[in-house]
């Protein structure tokens, strides 16, 4: 067992963050530090963003933590999930073992070509190591996928998606994701420039679309590979 990790892990349920069973034995599955860089592995198991270059960072287990929590209910067997803004990948992990069956896939779309190939190893050997090679087999299957491409576009060839996570602040509600959203689904996602807003976006079986505002946050900007670069 990994002492740091699960020392985490109950910190955040001690604070509420965590408050399922499922959230807290995925969160305890998918090791944090295989995907931040090697000069940040001591960092892994602290509660903050860190930097995994080209202006990304992993975001904070705290905020992994809370995703997953409002998506559990639809990241049910069998369905399709999307994770915009993949980055180093950890999330597509975690929202994959929420869900995991022959049916269910989840895409990660991500702009930094170096950021797709990185999170790739990462996913590879992250499934390798500590789960069984069955799992190794799925992301063969391309029952995980990462997608170069603009987020913003989500993906709609493997669309509708029951649950999408965006992982970069977006100015406005991308139209393309509302799209992309299945009936009965659930988008989080922040919003806003400078002070951004978490929010929970669900769309009902009649398409409607209702949406809360959550948590103030802190996310890197969801915007244009170029201004991504050089900021
Ligand atoms: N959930 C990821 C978050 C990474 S930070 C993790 O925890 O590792 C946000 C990511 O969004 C960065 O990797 C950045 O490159 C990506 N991003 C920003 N704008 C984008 C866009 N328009 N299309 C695709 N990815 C984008």
């Amino acid at each position: 067992m990994n002492n740091k990790l699960e020392k985490l892990v109950q910190n955040l349920f001690k604070k509420g963050v965590i408050k399922s069973e499922i959230v807290k034995k995925v969160l305890l599955s998918v090791d944090r530090q295989q995907f931040v860089d090697e000069s940040d592995k001591i960092y892994a198991y602290e509660d903050y963003p860190l930097q995994i270059g080209y202006n990304a960072t992993i975001s904070a287990p705290h905020m992994h933590a809370y995703s997953l929590e409002l998506l559990k209910d639809h990241l049910q067997n069998g369905v399709r999930a999307l994770d915009i803004g993949s980055g180093s990948g950890y999330l597509c992990a975690a929202m994959f073992l929420m869900m995991k069956s022959q049916q269910s896939k989840v895409i990660g779309v991500e702009h930094v070509p170096e950021l797709v190939e990185k999170s790739i190893k990462n996913l590879s050997q992250q499934f390798k190591i500590i789960i069984d090679r069955a799992y190794n087999q799925q992301l063969k299957d391309k029952q995980i996928q990462i997608i170069r491409g603009d987020g913003r576009l989500g993906f709609e060839q493997e669309g509708p998606y029951q649950a999408i996570h965006v992982g970069a602040a977006a100015e406005t509600i991308p139209q393309q994701l509302l799209e992309q959203l299945d009936k009965g689904g659930r988008m989080v996602i922040p919003v806003g420039k400078g002070n951004q807003v978490f929010q929970v976006i669900d769309k009902d079986q009649n398409g409607k679309i209702n949406i809360q505002n959550v948590l103030g946050v802190r996310y890197v900007p969801l915007t244009d590979l170029n201004k991504q670069l050089n900021k």
